[in-house]
């Protein structure tokens, strides 16, 4: 009798227990889910692992959501933006914008500054002139660039609340060397309070690594070969929760004359920037400043954009030249895996 009662009982125990860790296995057990879609001019892609691919998927439909409000408010090209507003109303009257956009705009003024004038949002008249990767896209004369280059002045943008003014009617914003990242950061964020704790974001390689992967080992992200044409990847670095962005002079130009015109503009000159680069990545804890300082590097040029990202806390960064050497900041280097051999890591 006792040993019927016993005999059940270690059943009862050994069923409750298989029970347990079924339960325990089905909590853990994450599943993949990919979703893509064409937002702010470039390829999005976003992977993340959730409980279930349906959860997955509601989590990033609602992220391209917010990049796609994102856009709606920050691009040059959609009627009504509010970029669009302020510039057509320069001179005139300033605009009421939302806290997004505000957000952005004190954060080019703060940058612009940092980067000693290499970044500025104050360029649009001069990307407007070059046109690169429009319809209208041409070499302007030196003319018209010297005319508009006395419409750049960062110091005709003002703010009030959250009006803001352009003193020069000639002068107009853009947000393009910014607002991917903040787009970036953005749907990350909407990913995590949607439960997401490992994916990543992809916005035409704007990269920001969400967690580990689910086995907890790092993403693993690839610099692209900056040859033009090249899809390939040069290099490979491990994060975990940071972003990886790239600028370069092979992402969108044209080519007239067999001179090369890329969308990369140095303030100084009015002209693409030209110096030994040809690509710079930026790793960061977030995406919106990896985004400028990216395009700020590489207007710098490899020597004095090194210098300056190794005095950046929490930044780290990858320059290539365009003779394939490749210098990196310290906090990274030993990390960085070269995988073509045509490229010499130099430090
Ligand atoms: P990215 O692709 O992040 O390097 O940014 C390039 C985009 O930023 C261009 O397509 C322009 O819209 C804008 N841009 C170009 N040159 C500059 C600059 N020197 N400062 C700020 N934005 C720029
Ligand atoms: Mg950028």
């Amino acid at each position: 009798m006792i040993n019927k009662k016993l005999k059940y009982l270690i059943l009862f125990v050994t069923v409750s227990l298989i029970t347990t860790l079924l339960a325990g296995c089905g909590e853990t057990k994450l599943e993949q889910a990919d979703m893509e879609d064409f937002v702010l001019g470039t390829f999005g892609s976003m992977r993340v692992f959730a409980s279930s691919t349906k959860k997955g998927e509601a989590a990033m439909e609602k992220a391209f959501e917010r990049i796609n409000e994102v856009e709606n408010k920050m691009s040059t090209s959609i009627e009504g933006s509010f970029i669009q507003q302020i510039n057509q109303l320069a001179g005139k009257e300033a605009v009421e914008v939302d806290d997004d956009t505000l957000f952005v705009i004190k954060e080019a003024l703060n940058y612009e500054d940092v980067t000693q004038g290499t970044f500025n949002i104050g360029l649009g008249s001069l990307i407007d002139l070059w046109g690169i990767g429009k319809e209208w896209q041409k070499v302007p004369t030196p003319e018209e660039i010297t005319e508009v280059l006395k419409h750049i002045d960062i110091n005709e943008l003002e703010i009030d609340g959250n009006n803001v003014f352009l003193g020069d009617k000639n002068m107009m914003l853009d947000l393009g060397g910014i607002a991917k990242g903040y787009a970036v950061d953005e749907a990350v964020k909407t990913l995590k309070e949607n439960g997401i704790e490992s994916g990543f974001v992809n916005l035409g390689g704007d990269i920001y690594a969400i967690g580990a992967k689910p086995d907890d080992t790092p993403w693993i992200i690839g610099i692209q070969n900056p040859v033009i044409g090249s899809k390939t990847v040069m290099a490979k670095i491990p994060v975990v929760n940071q972003s990886v962005v790239s600028s370069g002079d092979y992402e969108r130009y044209f080519i007239e004359d067999d001179v090369h015109y890329h969308h990369i503009l140095d303030p100084e000159t009015g002209y693409p920037t030209d110096n030994q680069l040809s690509s710079v990545t930026v790793i960061s804890e977030k995406a919106i400043d990896g985004d400028v300082l990216s395009t700020a590097v590489f207007v710098m040029g490899l020597e004095k954009g090194l210098l300056f990202l190794e005095e950046l806390e929490n930044i780290e960064g990858v320059m290539i030249t365009k003779d394939k050497q490749v210098f990196a900041t310290s906090g990274i280097v030993d990390k960085l895996e070269i995988m073509d051999n045509s490229y010499q890591l130099v430090r």
